[in-house]
């Protein structure tokens, strides 16, 4: 999913031009934002933006993990114990570990449906 760095928007508004789908809007502050229900991730808007403001998902992988741990640590308030605060995260990662073997087996079908694709276009 592609974001908007906000800091190097000049708010050209030329992805909103090039976006298929309308998903791009300027906000209050004269800078474009994705809404991500309507993005249809072709990754226009991030080759015609001429400042590099469009920025890739993988930046976000730090930030992301930290929100997972503010997240963590606030539910952690929840349980008094030592016991019961370590069967907690116990569960989160868990939970974590299911949602790591999603998006593995979602990777696994998705080459297998692209592999698919390429053997029909050759044939
Ligand atoms: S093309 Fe780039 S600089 Fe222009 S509005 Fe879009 S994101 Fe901002
Ligand atoms: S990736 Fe494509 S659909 Fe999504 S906001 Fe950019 S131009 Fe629009």
């Amino acid at each position: 999913m592609p974001w908007v760095n906000q800091e190097m928007c000049n708010g050209c508004g030329i992805c909103m031009d090039e976006c298929p789908v309308e998903a791009i809007t300027l906000n209050e502050m004269n800078k474009a934002q994705i809404d991500e229900e309507s993005c249809i991730r072709c990754a226009k808007c991030h080759d015609v933006c001429p400042e590099d403001a469009v920025r890739h998902d993988s930046e976000k992988i730090p930030e992301q993990v930290e929100e997972n741990l503010e997240k963590t640590r606030k539910l952690l308030e929840y349980y008094d114990t030592s016991a019961e605060q370590q069967a907690f995260i116990e569960r989160m990662i868990r939970y974590f570990n299911k949602e790591r073997k999603v998006t593995e087996f979602t990777i696994e079908k998705l080459k297998a449906l692209k592999a698919g694709m390429a053997g029909s276009a050759a044939s």
